[in-house]
């Protein structure tokens, strides 16, 4: 038996009903947008959300629009009342895991494009209507939610950065905050996808952020940036990645290229393939 698990609502009509009730009791509220499948990842955001309003909501919802074709929409992993006992430990208050078509109504025409130099690079690249479906997703859930604080993870740092455009431009009356990235005790990003690795593929995984370190502390330490990130592909590619979709130094705000570390800060991006399993990671040239 499951002790104060949250309630589950699919439609922005019962969400309003509780956050209605919340808000005329004047209590402030956190979203943490999910995908479910969750982990620490997503844990600590529930916990930084409690910390910074009385209320906390996460969205379980695996967004169609934002996968491309081939990409894994269908088997990405769903296991809702796992999920549901993760978020009761955590003291979250309500969850929202809306249907599709609720979310993408018979005739849904649309949709979100934050455009500019922060979506044209890095995943933007590799995957061409990922920040649309990502920034129309966010949107929506923005607004039936209406709260006041919404959280995300720097393990997106693109997304995080795409989204506080998107708020900025669009008046969104909600404060952005980031959290940092969790990890497992080898330094590998938590993720959702990592389930998809087998044990040997788990341990090449395992050493990208090893590398990424690595190299953070030479661009840091002077050594040419082209060079050190040319280095560091050929390690990743030798110790066991099948393709490396992009290893990139990055101003931290902006994300335009970092030729020299410089004024701003420098943050290492990549994005980089086991078998099909796409992996990526971030962390501050420092
Ligand atoms: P997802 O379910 O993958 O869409 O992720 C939902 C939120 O959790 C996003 O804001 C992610 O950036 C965040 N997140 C995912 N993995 C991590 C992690 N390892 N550390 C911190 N936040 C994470």
């Amino acid at each position: 038996m499951m002790t104060n698990a949250p309630a589950i609502v699919t439609t922005p009509e019962e969400l309003r009903r509780h956050m209605g009730r919340w808000k005329a009791a004047g209590e402030t509220s956190a979203l943490v947008p999910t995908m479910g499948a969750l982990h620490e990842g997503h844990l600590s955001l529930v916990r930084l959300g409690r910390a910074e309003a009385r209320r906390v909501i996460a969205s379980i919802f695996v967004n169609p629009t934002q996968f491309g074709p081939g990409e894994d929409y269908e088997s990405y992993p769903r296991q809702m009342e796992d999920d549901r006992q993760k978020l009761a430990s955590e003291g979250c208050d309500l969850i929202y895991a809306p249907r599709a078509q609720t979310m993408y109504p018979e005739g849904a025409a649309t949709s979100v494009h934050v455009d500019g130099p922060l979506t044209q690079c890095l995943c933007g690249l590799s995957r061409p209507h990922h920040f649309a479906g990502v920034a129309t997703i966010v949107t929506k859930l923005l607004v039936h939610t209406a709260p006041d604080i919404a959280i995300f993870g720097e393990k997106d740092y693109q997304q995080l950065q795409v989204i506080r455009r998107l708020v900025t431009d669009l008046g969104l009356p909600v404060r952005i905050l980031g959290g940092p990235i969790m990890r497992d005790e080898e330094g590998l990003a938590l993720s959702s996808r990592n389930a998809y690795l087998s044990e040997e593929q788990l341990a090449i995984a395992r050493s990208l952020n090893k590398e990424m370190r690595r190299t953070a502390a030479r661009i840091a330490g002077g050594v040419d940036i082209s060079e050190a990130l040319e280095d560091a592909e050929q390690v990743l590619l030798r110790g066991g990645f099948d393709r490396i979709d992009y290893l990139e130094a990055r101003d931290a705000a902006t994300l335009e290229p970092v030729s020299r570390p410089g004024k701003g800060q420098a943050r290492l991006f990549a994005a980089v393939f086991l078998g099909s399993t796409r992996l990526i990671d971030n962390m501050p040239v420092a």
